[in-house]
C-alpha cells in the first residue's frame, strides 16, 4: 500500500497548507503608504527602538508591485483617495491592509468635505488598529495580528472574493 493511501485523507493538502501558511504570514514587505502624523510611528516602529526588523518586516518598498501589505497611516484626504486605490491595486495577490489610527479607519476628528471617512470606502481593511496616533508597539501587535490571520486562510483562497465581501460590507455599514 502506498503512503498516499495509508494517511487520511487530506493530511498531505492540509499539512502543505500549514508549510505555506507559515511562510506566507513571515514575509510581508508593506509598501510605503505613509499620509500624516500616523506615519511617524510607523516609520519609528522600524528603528532600533522598536526593532520591527525582528518581525521581518522592516523592507518597506517603493513599489508596490514588491508589496503584500499596506499599512494606510494618517489622515485619507478625497484627493489622495484614487491613489491609494491604484497603489491597491498594482500589488500582486495576495495581499492585506492594516487601517492605522482612527483617522485612516473613520476620518477621525476630520468630519469634513476634505476627508474620505474611512478608507475601507477605497481599500478592503483586514485589521482596523485604534488611536490617535497608535503606539509603534501597537502597530506590531496589529501585524501579528494579520499573521495570525494570514496562517488560518486556506491554501488557494479567493483573496479577492474576501476583499469584495469586505468593501461590501463597510459600503453597507
Ligand atoms: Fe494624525 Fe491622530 Fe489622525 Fe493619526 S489618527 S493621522 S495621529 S490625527
Amino acid at each position: 500500500m502506498g503512503i498516499e493511501e495509508s494517511l487520511p485523507s487530506g493530511v498531505a493538502l492540509t499539512s502543505v497548507e500549514k508549510v505555506l501558511g507559515l511562510a506566507r504570514k513571515h514575509s510581508q514587505w508593506p509598501v510605503t503608504m505613509g499620509l500624516a502624523c500616523c506615519a511617524i510611528e510607523m516609520m519609528a516602529a522600524g528603528t532600533p527602538r522598536f526593532d520591527m526588523s525582528r518581525f521581518g518586516l522592516e523592507v518597506f518598498r517603493a513599489s508596490p508591485r514588491h508589496s503584500d501589505l499596506m499599512i494606510v497611516s494618517g489622515r485619507v484626504s478625497h484627493k489622495m483617495a484614487p491613489v491609494i486605490r491604484r497603489t491597491y491595486d498594482a500589488m500582486p495577490e495576495p495581499k492585506w491592509v492594516i487601517s492605522m489610527g482612527a483617522c485612516a479607519s473613520s476620518g477621525g476628528m476630520f468630519n469634513n468635505y476634505a476627508i474620505v471617512q474611512g478608507c475601507d470606502h477605497i481599500v478592503p481593511v483586514d485589521v482596523y488598529l485604534p488611536g490617535c496616533p497608535p503606539r509603534p508597539e501597537a502597530l506590531i501587535h496589529a501585524v501579528l495580528t494579520l499573521r495570525e490571520q494570514i496562517a488560518k486562510e486556506p491554501l488557494g483562497a479567493d483573496r479577492a472574493a474576501i476583499a469584495r465581501k469586505a468593501e461590501a460590507a463597510a459600503l453597507a455599514a
